[in-house]
C-alpha cells in the first residue's frame, strides 16, 4: 500500500499526537454542508503497517478556514 509522509496529528488510539502517514487509497473528495473538502486516510506510525505507531486507522477533512468560519469576506 503506497503511503505519504503525513506529519504528526493527534491519535484518537493513543490519545496523544503521534507521527503519521497518509494512506493514499483513502484520499476522496467531498463536499460537507457546501464546503468542498479533502478527506484524507492516515494512520498511526511511520508506514502502512503501522510500524512505531498503533496501526489505528481514521479519517481527517481539510477545508478552507474562511469558507469554514466566514472570515475575510468576498473579493473581486
Ligand atoms: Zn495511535
Amino acid at each position: 500500500m503506497d503511503t505519504r509522509k503525513g506529519g504528526h496529528r493527534y491519535c484518537p488510539s493513543c490519545k496523544k499526537i503521534v507521527e503519521t502517514r497518509v494512506l493514499l487509497e483513502g484520499y476522496s473528495q467531498l463536499e460537507v454542508q457546501g464546503i468542498p473538502a479533502k478527506k484524507r486516510q492516515v494512520i498511526c506510525g511511520t508506514d502502512a503497517e503501522g510500524s512505531n505507531g498503533c496501526g489505528a486507522k481514521w479519517f481527517t477533512l481539510e477545508m478552507l478556514e474562511e469558507k469554514v468560519l466566514g472570515k475575510g469576506g468576498k473579493r473581486g
